[in-house]
Formats: structure tokens, C-alpha cells, sequence
């Protein structure tokens, strides 16, 4: 067999005292010295198999079969491919694989949304969630194994970061949700005999609709894997979900927005949660890196915002802190002073052990709403959903990672102090 090197991209170092510490990518080979396909774009796998010894254009055309039946049609067996010759195939199989990330766990909440913990190869366990309307289904997407930004309400935040999904595993989440729901096209591939109908491809009547990069981890800090990744679920002969239909949520990783405005071009969400220095100082401890002024100019900057394309302020409600009438009003004069096209999701906060915050009185989230919505600016209240399974929003944290003896007496002293 060849011996063949796989090239994926190497993680991204910003400096700072509260960037992530750079992990390597840390892929581990496999036993069986097979190439795991998931995740490479077509260039790759096109490189992987010249080297393993087609000639150019068999390569090419290999490389976009196959591109084809693992992004499109969702077949991680070659065996099944077939508009690929049937002595192909074998050889195929003894130098590569299509992997999936492993499940370890699959929870259905009685709301309907449903949370599976997953694994890596190299057994590291991250969480995806699925969140089904009556018009539309959301999978929450997972970047980073932990997360180094420590949100102050957030559980994931109490995690260490282990280190950054790869595409393959970032793009392996939503091939995994297609496979649960049974939702890839049935029709055949151009020039075979079966009838492909424009149903078949359309997202009209699916049940995953839209994607949010908004599981664990920060994406912009694994900016190069999370876009190849989105790439794979853009692409027309890949997963071919619209860029219209993808969220990308940052805690404010200023430096990385405009370019991933350009380079991805996907919704922008930006998890504010307030607009007073000290407070966001504290919730948001990266707004000490990069303060409420360079991120909302960040924001105004957004390539591909507009008011078809607003961009997500996330504001989750906590008692007495960041819930008052003044913050409402001074949101509204900062997203009017940077001419945003915004709309508000207010966020009831989800408790979970150990956290120091309390949820803001329905009340309080009301009048919050009001005076937003009375400046014109859209400011709905996400109803919480799968609380019962612990994957309501800042709740992800994988069940198998407990938090260190220190950062629960950490957290118990916190809570301590802030009930006085
Ligand atoms: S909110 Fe996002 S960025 Fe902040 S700690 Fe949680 S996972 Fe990390």
C-alpha cells in the first residue's frame, strides 16, 4: 500500500493571556493504516489518491465520485457507490475509510430536541443538539472539545479545552444528525439509471434545516477547521445547506470576523450579554481583550450583514446583573449609534450545578423585551428547550468530563461570595 500523508490544516495561535494555549491537531493514525476520508474537501481526496497510484484523471474523476456519494449522499461504504467500476472498489476499500464520530450516548428530550454525545478516534467526547420546530430543525454544532474563554454562565466554560475538532469532526456531526433523521437524497447521481428528482434535493420538507455553530467551543478560535468544514456543508455537490441557513456564534474574537465574513460568509451571531464594560468584563471575559466598541464596530464592519441578514445579539437573562431598564436603553442606543442591522435573542438563563447566576424574573425579561422591541429592534425570548436533558443552551458539558476538585471549590467560593 502507499504510504500517504494526509495534509489538513494547522490550528490557528492568536496571542494574548486568554487565547487558547495552541494544541496540536492531534490526529491519531488508525490501526489499520487506512485514510480516513471524512472531512478532506475534493482537492485532497483527489491528491490522496494519486499518490496512493491512479493516474491524474482517474484520480479526478475518483476523487468527485467519491466526493459526491460521502458528502451528498451520505455512503461511507464503497461497496455502495456504484457508478464507481466494481474492481475499483476493493482497492478503495483496502487504503481508505469514511468514518463517522463514534455515539456514546443519545437523549431525547420530551420537547423533542434530542442531544447525542459523541467521540473522537482518539476518544475525546464533545456533544451536538438537535432542536426541531414546527418550520424548521436546528442542529447545534460543537467546535472545540472544552473551551478556554470561561463565560462566566456558560458550563461549558467550566471545561478545560482538550482541543479543536477537526473538519471531519466538525462536518461528521451534521452527517450524523442526516443519518439519525433519515433525511439523505434518495435519488441516484447524474448519468445512472434511477429518475432524480428536484425533491430529492431540496430542503423543502426536511427536518434539518438550519445549523449553529453554537455548541462547545469558540469557532473563531478554530477558525481554519470550522470554515473547511462549513465549506463541505455549502458545497452544492457536498451537504448543500445555504450559507443563509448557517449561524457562526463568537464570544468576540474581533480579529477573525471580517475574514470569516469573506471567507465563509454564514449569519453572524455575537454573544453579548451586556453593554457595560465591567459587566461584560466579567461574563464575558474576552471583552477585556477586545472591548464592546472594537466588537460592535466588528459587527458594523460584518461583510455579509444586511437587514435581510441581521446580525444576533445572544443576551442571556441574569438577575440583577446585566436585566435592568438602563441596559435595555443603552443596547438600543449602541446598536442605533452603529447603525446595526440587529435583532436581540433574549435568553432566560438555564442553571446548571455550580453556576452563580439566577435567572432574571419573566417580568423583568418582558419589560427588557418591550423597551428593545419599542426602539424597533426585533427582541423575542428563546423559549428554553431541552432542559430536562441538560442541552438547553450554556448547559453543554460532556457527562463524562467532571469538573477538577479546584474549579468546583472555585465555583462553590464564587457563589458564596455573590449570595453575599
Ligand atoms: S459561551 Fe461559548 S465561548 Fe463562552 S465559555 Fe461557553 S462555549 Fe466557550
Amino acid at each position: 500500500m502507499a504510504d500517504i500523508d494526509i495534509q489538513l490544516p494547522t490550528s490557528m495561535p492568536i496571542a494574548g493571556h486568554i487565547d487558547p494555549v495552541v494544541t496540536p491537531r492531534g490526529v491519531t493514525a488508525r490501526p489499520d493504516g487506512k485514510v480516513d476520508l471524512l472531512g478532506l474537501p475534493r482537492t485532497e481526496i483527489t491528491r490522496l489518491f494519486t499518490e496512493a497510484g491512479l493516474d491524474a484523471k482517474a484520480a479526478k474523476l475518483r476523487g468527485k465520485q467519491v466526493f459526491h456519494w460521502i458528502y451528498h449522499r451520505g455512503i461511507s461504504d464503497f461497496d455502495s457507490m456504484t457508478d464507481i467500476a466494481k474492481a475499483m472498489r476493493p482497492w478503495l476499500d483496502a487504503r481508505f475509510v469514511v468514518g463517522r464520530p463514534e455515539i456514546v450516548v443519545s437523549q431525547h428530550s420530551e420537547d423533542g430536541t434530542r442531544k447525542w454525545l459523541l467521540r473522537t478516534a482518539d476518544g475525546h467526547d464533545y456533544e451536538m443538539v438537535f432542536i426541531p420546530d414546527a418550520d424548521r430543525g436546528t442542529l447545534c454544532v460543537t467546535s472545540q472539545e472544552g473551551c478556554t474563554l470561561n463565560c462566566r454562565f456558560c458550563h461549558t466554560g467550566t471545561m478545560r479545552l482538550v482541543r479543536n475538532l477537526t473538519p471531519g469532526e466538525i462536518v461528521g456531526q451534521v452527517m450524523l444528525a442526516r443519518d439519525a433523521l433519515g433525511e439523505w437524497p434518495k435519488g441516484a447521481m447524474n448519468g445512472l439509471d434511477d429518475e432524480e428528482t428536484e425533491g430529492d434535493y431540496s430542503a423543502d420538507g426536511r427536518l434539518l434545516t438550519n445549523i449553529v455553530m453554537m455548541g462547545m467551543g469558540e469557532p473563531l478560535y478554530n477558525y481554519e477547521n470550522v470554515r473547511d468544514a462549513l465549506k463541505l456543508v455549502m458545497d452544492n455537490e457536498g451537504l448543500a445547506l445555504s450559507k443563509r441557513r448557517i449561524t457562526l456564534s463568537t464570544s468576540g474574537v474581533v480579529p477573525m470576523m471580517e475574514k470569516c465574513g469573506e471567507e465563509i460568509g454564514v449569519n453572524l451571531a455575537v454573544s453579548l450579554h451586556s453593554v457595560v464594560k465591567e459587566v461584560r468584563d466579567e461574563i464575558v471575559p474576552i471583552n477585556r481583550k477586545y472591548g464592546i466598541e472594537q466588537l460592535l464596530q466588528a459587527c458594523a464592519d460584518y461583510p455579509s450583514a444586511s437587514n435581510a441578514r441581521r446580525i444576533t445579539f445572544e443576551y442571556v437573562m441574569l438577575k440583577d446583573k446585566n436585566d435592568s431598564d438602563d441596559d435595555a436603553r443603552e443596547l438600543v442606543r449602541l446598536i442605533k449609534q452603529y447603525k446595526l442591522p440587529a435583532k436581540v435573542n433574549l435568553i432566560p438563563f438555564n442553571p446548571w450545578p455550580g453556576a452563580i447566576y439566577e435567572c432574571s424574573t419573566p417580568e423583568r425579561i418582558r419589560r427588557f423585551s418591550e423597551i428593545v422591541f419599542d426602539a424597533g429592534i426585533s427582541a423575542p425570548v428563546r423559549t428554553p428547550r431541552g432542559r430536562d436533558i441538560d442541552a438547553a443552551c450554556g448547559q453543554l458539558k460532556t457527562a463524562a468530563q467532571k469538573m477538577s476538585r479546584a474549579d468546583q471549590d472555585r465555583l462553590a467560593e464564587e457563589k458564596q461570595a455573590a449570595l453575599g
